[in-house]
C-alpha cells in the first residue's frame, strides 16, 4: 500500500516524499480511508505509531478540497487539542511539513508563555489550531478564538489529559464545538472514563487499534539492569561514559529526581539538562532544541514533559526509574525506535521496582532480558518471570539470560506494591 493508493493528493504526496515516508504505517493505512470518507474515528494508539500523520494528512486534504469547493476565506476549521506544549509544537511542525505545498496554515497555542505572539498569529488567520486545553479556554474566554467554524476536531492523548486533570476543560471545549463536524479521538489506553469521554465527542464512529506491543515494544531492543537504588547514579555515569557521543534520553519519575540526576552527572563532568513542569517553557524549549540538534547529548525528563518528544537519531532511552503505570513504559521506550527505526531502551530496576517490572512484562507480553555484565549488579536478585509462578507443580526455574546488550541483574521479591496514580507534572 502506498499513500497514492490511499488517494492522497499530489501536493501532500510531494511533501511526504520530502519527509522520506515511503509507505504508510499501519495506523495510517487503516485510518486515512475512514477519515477521507468523513467518518468519526476512535483511535487506540499512541505517539510513535505515526498517529499524527494519520490524522493530519486526511485533514489537510479535506481542507484543501473544501477550499477548492467553496473558496472559503481562512478561518479556524480544524482544532487539535493535546495535553502538553511539546506535543502541541510537534503536531504543529508536522502539519507545517505535510501542508507545505497546500497553503493550509496552522498555529500552535499553549500556556506558560505570553499570549501576544499567539494572538497575533490568530489575527493573521489560520486553518488549523493546535492547542493545550488551558490556554485554549483562556483565549476563547477573551474572545480571540471562536470554535463555530470547526469542521474537524481532534482530541489527542485523551488518557494523558485525564491524568493531568483536564477533564472539565475538555468537556467545556467539546460543548462549544458545532454539531456538524468530523471528530477524531485518540488515546493509548481505553479505561472506562475515556470511553465515556469519547462518547461525548464522537458520533457514528469507526475504531482503529494499534496495540503498544505491535507499535513499539517489539522493535525496541530492551534490557534490564538490576541495581541497588544507591548505585543508580554510578551505573548511569558508567553507561553514559561508554558512548559519550550518543544522544540519550533519561527518564525520571519525579521533577526533583530529574534535577538530582543532572547534579550527579555534573560531578562526573557529564553535561545534562532536565525538562519538567517546574522549568519555564523557554528553558524547556531551549533544552529540547539543543538535544534535538545534538548540542546537548543527555536530556533528563519526566514523563509529562517528555510526551511527544520526537528526536531523530535518539540512540538510547534509559529508564532511571521504572514507571508505576505500565503503559508509561511503552510510551517511554517509544521515544526511540520511532516509526520504522529500531532503538535501544534500558531500565534500572531496584528491589522496590520489581512489581512494576512484572506489570510491564505482562502488558508487553515479553520477558525483558537482564544484563549481568556490569559493575553494579545487585547480587542475590533473580530475574522476574513473565508468568506468575505456580504454587505447585514441577515448573522449571527460568534461566538467567546474562544477555549482553550493546549497553550492558537480577532481582528479588522484596518489592512492595506501591502502585499509585501518576503525579501531575
Ligand atoms: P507520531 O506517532 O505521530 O509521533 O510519529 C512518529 C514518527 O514517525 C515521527 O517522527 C514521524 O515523522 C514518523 N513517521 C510518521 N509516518 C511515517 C511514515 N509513513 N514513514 C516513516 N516515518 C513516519
Amino acid at each position: 500500500m502506498t499513500f497514492k493508493e490511499l488517494g492522497i493528493i499530489e501536493p501532500i504526496l510531494k511533501a511526504l516524499a520530502a519527509e522520506g515516508y515511503t509507505k504508510p504505517t499501519p495506523i495510517q493505512e487503516q485510518s486515512i480511508p475512514i477519515l477521507l470518507k468523513g467518518k468519526d474515528l476512535l483511535g487506540c494508539a499512541q505517539t510513535g505509531t505515526g498517529k499524527t500523520a494519520a490524522f493530519s494528512i486526511p485533514i489537510i486534504q479535506q481542507l484543501v478540497l473544501d477550499r477548492e469547493a467553496d473558496g472559503q476565506q481562512r478561518k479556524i476549521r480544524t482544532l487539535v487539542v493535546t495535553p502538553t506544549r511539546e506535543l502541541a509544537i510537534q503536531i504543529g511542525e508536522n502539519f507545517t511539513s505535510y501542508a507545505r505545498h497546500t497553503g493550509i496554515r496552522n498555529t500552535v497555542i499553549f500556556g506558560g508563555v505570553k499570549q501576544g505572539r499567539q494572538t497575533d498569529a490568530l489575527k493573521r488567520g489560520v486553518d488549523v489550531l493546535i492547542a493545550t486545553p488551558g490556554r485554549l479556554l483562556d483565549l476563547m474566554n477573551q474572545g480571540f478564538i471562536s470554535l463555530k467554524d470547526i469542521k474537524y476536531a481532534v482530541l489527542d492523548e485523551a488518557d494523558q489529559m485525564l491524568d493531568m486533570g483536564f477533564i472539565h476543560d475538555i468537556k467545556k471545549i467539546i460543548a462549544k464545538l458545532p454539531n456538524n463536524r468530523q471528530s477524531l479521538f485518540f488515546s493509548a489506553t481505553m479505561p472506562k472514563a475515556i470511553v465515556e469521554l469519547s462518547r461525548k465527542l464522537l458520533g457514528d464512529f469507526e475504531q482503529v487499534t494499534i496495540k503498544p506491543q505491535q507499535a513499539t515494544a517489539e522493535k525496541v531492543e530492551q534490557a534490564i539492569y538490576f541495581v541497588a537504588k544507591k548505585n543508580k547514579p554510578k551505573l548511569l555515569t558508567h553507561l553514559l561514559e561508554k558512548d559519550p557521543n550518543d544522544s540519550t534520553l533519561v527518564f525520571s519519575r519525579t521533577k526533583h529526581g530529574a534535577n538530582k540526576i543532572v547534579k550527579q552527572l555534573a560531578k562526573a563532568d557529564i553535561k545534562a539538562e532536565a525538562i519538567h513542569g517546574n522549568k519555564s517553557q523557554n528553558a524547556r524549549q531551549k533544552s529540547l532544541g539543543d538535544f534535538k540538534n545534538g548540542d546537548l547529548k543527555v536530556l533528563i525528563a519526566t514523563d509529562i514533559a517528555a510526551r511527544g518528544i520526537d528526536v531523530e537519531d535518539l540512540s538510547l532511552v534509559i529508564n532511571y526509574d521504572l514507571p508505576n503505570v505500565p503503559e508509561t513504559y511503552v510510551h517511554r521506550i517509544g521515544r526511540t525506535g520511532r516509526a520504522s527505526a529500531s532503538g535501544i531502551a534500558v531500565s534500572f530496576c531496584d528491589a522496590e521496582e520489581r512489581p512494576y517490572l512484572k506489570s510491564i512484562q505482562k502488558l508487553i507480553n515479553q520477558q525483558v532480558p537482564t544484563i549481568t555484565d556490569h559493575p553494579f549488579v545487585d547480587d542475590g536478585l533473580e530475574e522476574v518471570p513473565l508468568q506468575p509462578e505456580k504454587k505447585h507443580g514441577n515448573h522449571k526455574q527460568r534461566p538467567r539470560t546474562g544477555h549482553s546488550n550493546p549497553r550492558g541483574g537480577k532481582n528479588n521479591n522484596r518489592g512492595r506494591n506501591t502502585n499509585h496514580r501518576p503525579k501531575r507534572d
